[in-house]
């Protein structure tokens, strides 16, 4: 259980990803999720900072997915907003929802990296799938009330925040 549920990487944020590495090995898509990984939750601000990281990505020549479970109209303005594609009301982890993705960006899960702040979600679905994941640390504390009891459970039965 518990190996379905660990990430390949673990980072504080997207900011700390080595990106240039993960080109070199042969990456070329990034499936990303969006409330508490890139912004917080149900916010529309988007940093300075974030542009900058997605610029480069496509710089390095990532192609790059928004892939939520929020609702369709948020997630398409800011893709376009960000010049990113979307997938948005994804149903992840369901392996279909991940499936439709990989359509979406014409990816395979060996050239597909899924990052996201959810263990449940992002990092279960994406390792069924059999992609590279990495968690990161979710941006704010202000989350959906599913996403609350999903973090309780993390702690349960994933054993994130122990040490090691
Ligand atoms: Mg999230």
């Amino acid at each position: 259980m518990r190996r379905a549920l660990s990430p390949n990487e673990s980072h504080d944020s997207i900011f700390n990803i080595e990106l240039d590495k993960l080109y070199r090995k042969g990456y070329r898509n990034i499936l990303i999720d969006v409330d508490n990984t890139i912004i917080p939750w149900n916010a529309d601000s988007v940093s300075v900072r974030l542009r900058e990281w997605l610029g480069k990505c496509r710089n390095l020549g990532f192609t790059i997915c928004l892939f939520s479970n929020n609702k369709s109209s948020r997630i398409n303005r800011l893709a376009t907003e960000l010049k990113v594609l979307a997938v948005p009301k994804g149903g992840k982890p369901l392996k279909a929802a991940f499936r439709r993705a990989l359509r979406h960006i014409n990816g395979n899960p060996q050239n597909t990296i899924m990052i996201g702040d959810q263990i449940f979600t992002d990092i279960w679905g994406g390792n069924i799938m059999g992609l590279y994941t990495i968690l990161v640390n979710p941006i704010s504390t202000r989350e959906f009330w599913g996403t609350k009891l999903n973090r309780f459970l993390e702690k349960k039965l994933a054993g994130r925040g122990e040490p090691g």
